[in-house]
């Protein structure tokens, strides 16, 4: 390798740290003790709010009053372009059944799990697409109880559009609860909800880490870091819309890293002008997000060809990947590592962050070196059945008996044994 760095990170993003660990761990037990009192109780201290928890189909109707049409009518957009993608994933998951032997036959199929948790982020800003992207998938897949819980505004509630999002998408109920004491309450099944089978969607590092320690009790699409995103940008590229699309997902948060990749160094160096003005112009929350993001957690590459670039991009195994390069073709067919891939300046990562149809909730900090994004095989549980006639059981019987016996398993081999002895009277088996 030969790659150049003309910016190069201070800082990695880490979730899970020991005291969060140990701050969660605490939070969870409490509430698993004090039930919805306790949950209450966090949801006063974290988030200063006494409002409802549950909403009533009064409170819903009264949020959607407040949303403006227009914004309704992109909502809508959204999801239907979400749930189009995810029934075209759900018609890729086929039953099967092989006959294994004449006789016997093994089979497959998919079964939604009954109870989807959805946790919509809303601290910093009010995902509404999240809301569209977790609830709409866990309605294809074919899940009966589905709850959309976000973190409420003090004295306001859950915001009206996220709502109305969660609303049209599918949830049967919307609970006003944020960060652990919300994931709590769905797995725990409070507040008279059934217990959560899979807890699903973005959070902050306490939303993933009570995702992490309920895991195994619960299902769970993944575990979270901080959103990234890298490009790779050959000389045709447009280095203010590189720029732009850098600074969109610095935005995130002050940790959430952005990295360009290229093997055209005055890209490069015009990119890195460009960038600082214009996270300048930016709102003060978003400003300070994105400074922080680009000061401490971007990088730069400058790569020999785009056969290095490509490796980079695959070492990195980012959340979001965009292409602005020649030969899209070569790209989509060498890219191996990424939660999401965008080909072309004419799309970008917020078309698919929020309207495009693909899934928002993706893996971070490398974990698309094994796993992609949300999808509805999440919710679908792949089991598998067997049955057979009398004559397939017999060789597969006989092979058990003695590789039951071989392991030492005697009571395995005797369930072999009766039915050989039972279906087969007049035949030895040894
Ligand atoms: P959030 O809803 O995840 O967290 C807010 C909650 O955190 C609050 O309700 C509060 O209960 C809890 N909290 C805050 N401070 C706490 C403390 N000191 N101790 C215990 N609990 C505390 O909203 P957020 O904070 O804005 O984070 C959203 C995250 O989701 C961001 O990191 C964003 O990048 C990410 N996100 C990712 C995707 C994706 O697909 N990868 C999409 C949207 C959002």
């Amino acid at each position: 390798m030969t790659r150049e760095y003309l910016k190069k990170a201070d800082l990695t993003p880490s979730s899970g740290a020991s005291d969060v660990h140990k701050l969660v761990q605490g939070i969870l037990d409490d509430i698993e003790a004090g039930g919805d009192a306790k949950a209450i109780e966090y949801a006063a201290k974290f988030d200063d709010y006494d409002g409802s928890i549950l909403l009533s189909d009064e409170e819903i109707q009264a949020a959607i009053a407040l949303v403006p049409e227009k914004i309704k009518a992109d909502i809508r957009f959204s999801h239907d372009n979400v749930r189009r993608f995810a029934e075209a994933q759900k018609a890729t998951l086929t039953n099967i059944e092989v006959e294994v032997v004449p006789g016997m036959i093994a089979g497959q199929k998919t079964i939604p799990v009954d109870a989807a948790g959805c946790y919509v982020p809303g601290g910093r800003y009010s995902h509404i697409a999240s809301a569209i992207m977790t609830v709409t998938t866990a309605k294809v897949a074919g899940c009966n109880h589905i709850v959309a819980c976000s973190p409420p505004r003090p004295g306001v509630g859950i915001a009206p559009a996220i709502v109305y999002a969660a609303h049209i998408c599918g949830a049967n109920k919307i609970m006003a609860m944020g960060g652990v004491q919300g994931v709590a309450a769905m797995t725990f099944g409070l507040f008279g909800l059934p217990p959560a089978n899979i807890l699903v969607g973005p959070g902050n590092q306490f939303v993933a880490e009570a995702k992490r320690i309920l895991f195994g009790r619960v299902g769970i699409d993944m575990i979270a870091g901080p959103t990234d995103s890298l490009i790779l940008a050959d000389k045709d590229a447009d280095a203010m819309v590189v720029a732009t699309d850098l600074v969109g997902q610095a935005e995130h948060g002050y940790n959430s890293p952005v990295w360009l990749v290229t093997d055209d160094r005055s890209l490069a160096v015009k990119v890195m002008e460009l960038v600082p003005q214009l996270i300048a112009t930016l709102p003060e929350v978003n400003r300070d997000n994105a400074t922080a993001a680009w000061r401490d957690y971007a990088e730069v590459i400058v790569c020999a060809d785009r056969e290095e670039m490509a490796a980079t991009s695959d070492e990195y195994a980012p959340e979001h990947l965009t292409v602005q390069a020649a030969d899209l073709d070569w790209w989509l067919d060498r890219l191996n590592c990424y939660g999401s891939l965008f080909l072309g300046e004419e799309t970008t990562v917020a078309f698919g962050d929020k309207a495009s149809g693909t899934n928002h909730v993706l893996p971070t900090s490398r974990a698309a070196t094994y796993t992609g994004g949300l999808s509805v095989h999440k919710y679908m549980k792949i089991v598998t059945w067997q049955r057979s006639t009398r004559e397939g059981a017999k060789p597969i019987a006989e092979a058990t008996a003695r590789i039951a016996r071989l392991e030492g398993m005697e009571g395995h081999a005797r369930t072999a044994d009766i039915r050989l002895a039972k279906f087969f009277p007049n035949e030895v088996f040894d």
